[in-house]
């Protein structure tokens, strides 16, 4: 194998590395998965055994089956691969998302998975981790995506609640069902101590995230309440497919809200025929790409997926060897649609759950 062969590179499974023999994110099955975070389109079913941050094992269980072959592992914790040696480092996407680190002979790729540098108080903080190599997403890679900072869009978003709670309305907030939900409940516990209920695909999430020590506001599943319950005043949060579905009809005169990176873009609040656009996302902002680029320091950048073209065509201008990698991944977010919400809803036994999969089939 030659000095110069790539430490990670596509075959028809997913990333892989040949020198360690493991992929990383596969979309095929593949005997052996190192995994950055437990979102669908990264973390998917019948790998031969999984790796993943320690945080991150409750949240592949839930997902991926309680019996998986699965190890956490600590960030920083050396993983041997043939000779390769592969440690897990913060993402600061969602609980236990990792960027994964790979050494070979003195030489260093990094793959981001999903990552973020704003502060989350669900998540260990980003980590810029040296690299010659960096393999990176690029989901909100255009210029106009500057995230204003999660603790002012909490206030709006309360502040929103506020105002339905006075006109006696309920306040509907759509989200991820797993990472964005979770940390509107944290950034809002800085600022209330009121309960928020959740849509029954939210409810194990919210779980998991609490026995990690996550600090969130207190919360109530939405089918603990009967049939004929009032929720003027009231702030729900439910995944993006249950809007329009049946199960929204309890919540009559209800004003709602979105709360995702696409609604920095006025079009995308318009189509999406919300009430309310919080700008809150899980993901890098333009110009905290082009930071992360830099500080890692890599000479080569491969860009998986999002807005590919755009960060390389910038990065090559810049001289930085950069070049897309076509992965499937995000294709869901590219769509404003839903990451995670309609599998959750499908996994979820409970009542007002199995309503929306009739209407989401
Ligand atoms: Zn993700
Ligand atoms: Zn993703």
């Amino acid at each position: 194998m030659s000095a110069s062969e790539p430490l990670v590179r596509l075959d028809a499974f997913g990333l892989y590395c040949p020198q360690g023999d493991f992929h990383i994110d596969p979309w095929r099955r593949v005997p052996r998965a190192v995994i950055t975070h437990g979102h669908g389109d990264h973390a998917r079913s019948g790998m031969g055994h999984y790796w993943t941050q320690r945080d991150g094992v409750p949240i592949l269980r839930k997902r991926l089956g309680r019996y998986v072959p699965l190890d956490g592992i600590d960030y920083g914790e050396p993983l041997r691969f043939g000779d390769v040696t592969v440690s897990l480092h913060p993402a600061g996407h969602i609980l236990g998302s990792a960027q994964v680190r790979l050494e070979h002979q003195g030489r260093v790729w990094v793959v981001s998975g999903d990552f973020k540098r704003d502060p989350d108080p669900t998540c260990a903080p980003f980590e810029v981790v040296p690299c010659e190599t960096f393999i990176t997403e690029a989901t909100f890679a255009y210029p106009v995506y500057r995230w204003p900072a999660g603790d002012q869009v909490a206030r709006e978003i309360l502040e929103w609640w506020q105002q339905c709670s006075a006109a006696g309305r309920p306040a509907v907030l759509f989200s991820y069902a797993l990472g964005k939900a979770q940390r509107i409940l944290a950034e809002l516990a800085a600022l209330t101590e009121d309960e928020v209920l959740l849509h029954g695909a939210m409810v194990d999430l919210v779980a998991i995230y609490r026995n990690a020590g996550v600090k969130m506001v207190p919360t109530r599943p939405v089918s603990e309440f009967g049939a004929r319950a009032d929720f003027s005043g009231a702030l729900v949060l439910a995944p993006p497919s249950a809007a329009g579905s049946k199960w929204m009809r309890r919540f009559h005169g209800a004003s709602t809200g979105f709360a995702s990176g696409w609604m920095q873009i006025r079009g995308n609040r318009r189509r999406q025929g919300h009430d309310r656009g919080f700008v809150l996302s899980d993901h890098a902002d333009w110009p905290s790409l082009l930071q992360t680029v830099r500080e890692c320091g890599a000479r080569q950048v491969l860009a998986t997926h999002g807005h590919t073209d755009v960060l390389v065509r910038h990065l090559q201008e810049q001289g930085v060897d950069a070049r897309p990698l076509a992965t499937p991944y995000g294709e869901a977010e590219q769509q404003d649609a839903v990451e995670d919400a309609s599998d959750d809803v499908s996994e979820d036994a409970s009542e007002d759950a199995s309503e929306d999969v009739s209407e989401d089939a």
